[in-house]
């Protein structure tokens, strides 16, 4: 019989801590491979998944390797705590494999099994040595066999697969993410969903010719990091009757500040609604015009809430990387029309002052036009229900 065995950080997790960490990670595991009929459950100190359909394996793997919580997880052999048992396991596990190479690293966490890890190194090397002619290399070998003995059984395994690390969905509660269609964003939302934050997304659009483009590239993007985090929220806010005062009322040289600061009030009553308590965004101080420490300082200043900008002290390289390995990277860089683009001065203000902004402001029905905003507000729901 084969499991998961599933390793998660727990530098940290101690007591209460541990147990909740633990149940969040196994209910998140579980919602992703119920429906490949296999099921997760906490033994000794560790997350088991039990398969049913062995042929579901890779599918199961690709899951896991996407949940955040899981350092790294292996596809093992199920042994029962007898050591001529586990001497059989390796065998058989290594002959249809191809190595010269190998070493035996046992770990022991039942100490009541009668061999130490050393001894077991040892009993177990030599006989794979004495059967199958291959020679024991302790710096990098080709084969590592890895032997977990536990209370009730033992799992033997070779290959163990990274996973994502972090902290499992929803441990640290809800944030909202200001998602544009840029290459950012995402990946700032990737970074919280890591910390234990379930995302819910928010994205402003003006109704255009190509408001159906910018949906689908969106709605993209979200299932891309649904694979993460589960069922995701999606708000999607038309923005158009802000962005027409604004054309009326702000200086080109504000404009992305006034239209940016709505986006905060915007997000935030989205959030209070929600039950998250705080704001995400993909700013990276000094990238472009609108992120400079001056403006960044008048932008989050129209909300009340914490804004994490996880990418604050990211090079552009080290967030396109990051794009690409969680596969945001390929849509984001598809062209697509920005909501706002088009009311950028051509030499947006780079050092906004508040007294200048909140002077434009006195000549705006902000609370009436976040309001409009929220009416015109569209939730809709990215990553199948069974995933959530
Ligand atoms: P990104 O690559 O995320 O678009 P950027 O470096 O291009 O970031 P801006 O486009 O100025 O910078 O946006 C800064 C941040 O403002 C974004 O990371 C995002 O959090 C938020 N934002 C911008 N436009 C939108 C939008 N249309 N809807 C939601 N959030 C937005
Ligand atoms: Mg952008």
């Amino acid at each position: 019989m084969k499991v998961f065995v599933v390793h998660y950080s727990e530098i940290g997790l101690k007591g209460e801590n541990r147990e909740f960490f633990e149940k969040k990670l196994v209910e998140n595991i579980n919602r992703k491979v119920k429906g490949a009929g296999a099921l997760a459950r906490r033994r000794f100190g560790r997350i088991i998944v039990e398969i049913r359909d062995e042929s579901k394996a890779d599918e199961i793997a690709e899951k896991l390797s996407k949940t955040p919580g899981i350092r790294y997880f292996a596809l093992a052999r199920v042994c029962k705590l007898d050591i001529e048992a586990i001497k059989k396991a390796a065998v058989a596990i290594l002959q249809d494999m191809k190595f010269s190479t190998f070493k035996i690293a046992a770990s022991r966490s039942n100490k009541s099994f009668p061999y130490n890890s050393m001894e077991i190194n040892r009993m177990v090397g030599s006989v794979v040595v004495e059967k199958l002619g291959k020679k024991v290399k302790m710096k990098e070998p080709d084969v590592v066999v890895h032997i977990e003995i536990c209370e009730k059984e033992a799992y033997i395994y070779t290959e163990r697969i990274e996973g994502v690390g972090g902290l499992p969905v929803s441990v640290s509660g809800r944030v909202v993410s200001l998602l544009s269609g840029g290459i950012d964003s995402p990946v700032a939302s990737f970074l919280l969903m890591k910390r234990g934050c379930k995302i819910v997304f928010v994205h402003f659009f003006n109704e255009t010719l190509h408001s159906r483009e910018v949906r689908k590239k969106i709605e993209s993007i979200v299932r891309v990091l649904a694979e993460f985090q589960g069922e995701s929220k999606l708000y999607m806010v038309n923005f158009g009757d802000v962005q027409r005062e604004i054309i009326k009322v702000v200086p080109a040289s504000y404009r992305m500040i006034i239209y940016r600061r709505f986006m905060m009030r915007i997000g935030e009553k989205i959030a209070r609604k929600e039950g998250a308590n705080a704001l995400v965004t993909g700013d990276n101080v000094a990238q472009v015009a609108s992120q400079t420490l001056d403006n960044l300082a008048a932008i989050y200043e129209a909300t009340g809430m914490p804004v994490l900008t996880p990418l604050a002290g990211f090079d552009k390289e080290e967030t396109i990387d990051l794009a690409k390995r969680i596969g945001t990277y390929e849509i984001s860089i598809q062209p697509y029309p920005d909501c706002c683009s088009f009311m950028i001065a051509k030499h947006p203000e780079t050092r906004a002052k508040l007294e200048v902004v909140k002077r434009i402001e006195e000549n705006m029905d902000v609370e009436g036009l976040v309001e409009k905003a929220l009416e015109n507000t569209e939730l809709v729901t990215i990553g199948s229900k069974r995933e959530q």
